[in-house]
């Protein structure tokens, strides 16, 4: 197992000082995958007042001292250095407010979710795996470590975390852990949507996604506003077929319920946050639409609906045509908005033209840029407005 030279540097300080200390958690699972870890979490025997110590010269940030992790930055990176805990009583089926310190690293294994991130790895004491991770990890399986219906009352999420990693990692969910996720899914109406939608969003980035959603429609239903089960079915499709993760959700959503408004509670209700809820509402908007079919249709739709969300369209469709469209007008540069409209306001005001009026003239002026009426020169484009007004049409 391979392990960050700075990860290690943070183990191998706090062992000379007389502690324990062992990287854990997802990173040992994905690095035993051969994956790099998206960041390094170290557990510890000492204390957090310990650790601070053994790293009074470095920035050492309290990040959440209730719960004993602080995190060390070394280079503008950041480590999280928890002391071994195990968690306090769990309420309402959620993860508890309190912890409790012990001082060996298998009370600390035992409290996690699933045998593959409940391995710990130190380079001086090689792989600490209690709970047969590894097995599950090289066969592909996600299973909890204990007994899975307890583990699943005592916080809830861990069935949305376990279907996720399943996704993710295209794995299979064993048998038991499976059964209790069923068992257990009404527990689900207790826990924060925030949570919940963490975890969602990253299981819809997964390679599997289709499948996890499909198999386990019932355990979805328990926090998802009513859907039918008909557009839940195709929009797993829609979600898998997306490209990039961002589009999946879009997707997703945009599949599962046909009005804007549905929606946009929908994202509301699952505590999205405001950017997601209007990129996705606004490709809702359009979502049935036929994209357009040449330059100039292409132009108007991306000012009346934007760059974002017409590309993402295309992208979504997988529209050859409309993507080499979208490019097109970028490469060259094309007007399709007022920023790059070769006329402003005080052009018009010139004009003798006031108020709301202004802003009219601009319109039409870019609609006729947009419709090649006229060139985007300022010269042609007042000799434009001047016709227009002339015209009596304004
Ligand atoms: P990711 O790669 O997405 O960060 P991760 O496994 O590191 O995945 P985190 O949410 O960062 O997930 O959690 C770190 C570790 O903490 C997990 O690997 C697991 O051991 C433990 N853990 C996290 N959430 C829970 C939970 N709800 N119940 C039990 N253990 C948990
Ligand atoms: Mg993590």
């Amino acid at each position: 197992m391979r392990i960050s030279d700075k990860a290690a540097f943070i183990i191998e300080r706090l062992e000379n000082a007389g502690y324990e200390a062992y990287a854990v958690g997802g990173c040992v699972r994905d690095s035993l995958l051969g994956k790099e870890p998206y960041d390094w979490d170290i557990c510890t025997k000492a204390l957090p007042d310990e650790t601070k110590s053994v790293f009074a010269d470095l920035n050492v940030i309290e990040t959440g001292i209730k719960h004993g992790t602080v995190t060390i930055i070394i280079e503008h990176e950041p480590f999280e250095v928890t002391t071994f805990r195990v968690d306090g009583d769990y309420l309402d089926n959620r993860r508890p407010e309190s912890v409790k310190f012990v001082r060996n690293i298998e009370e600390d294994l035992s409290r996690r979710d699933f045998t593959v991130n409940a391995m710990a790895y130190s380079p001086a004491r090689g792989l600490i795996d209690l709970f047969g991770g590894m097995n599950d990890l090289m066969a592909g399986r996600i299973v909890c470590v204990g007994d899975a219906k307890t583990r699943f009352c005592e916080d809830a999420l861990r069935i949305i975390r376990g279907l996720r990693f399943a996704s993710v990692y295209g794995y299979e969910i064993e048998e038991n852990t499976a059964r209790a996720m069923t068992e257990t899914c009404e527990l689900l109406k207790n826990i924060a949507a925030e949570r919940i939608n963490t975890e969602f969003t990253k299981l819809l980035e997964g390679k599997n996604c289709k499948k996890i959603l499909t198999d386990f429609t019932e355990i979805f239903s328990c926090f998802f506003p009513a859907f039918s089960t008909e557009n839940w079915l195709f929009a797993a499709d829609a979600a898998e077929e997306a490209c990039e993760p961002k589009l999946r959700l879009a997707a997703f959503f945009c599949t599962l319920f046909p009005a804007e408004t549905e929606v946009r509670n929908a994202l509301h209700l699952l505590k999205y946050d405001n950017a997601a809820i209007k990129f996705i509402c606004s490709l809702s908007s359009v979502w049935k639409d036929a994209l357009p079919g040449n330059i100039n249709d292409m132009r108007k739709a991306l000012f009346c609906t934007g760059y974002e969300t017409m590309s993402s369209l295309a992208k979504i469709r997988k529209d050859a045509k409309a993507q080499k469209l979208i490019d097109e007008i970028t490469e060259k540069n094309l007007c399709c908005g007022f920023e790059t409209l070769a006329v402003g306001g005080h052009d018009i005001k010139k004009l003798g033209v006031q108020g709301k009026q202004i802003g009219k003239i601009l319109e039409t002026l870019l609609f006729a840029v947009m419709e090649d009426k006229t060139p985007n020169n300022k010269e042609e484009l007042i000799k434009y407005a001047e016709n227009l007004m002339e015209g009596g049409n304004f």
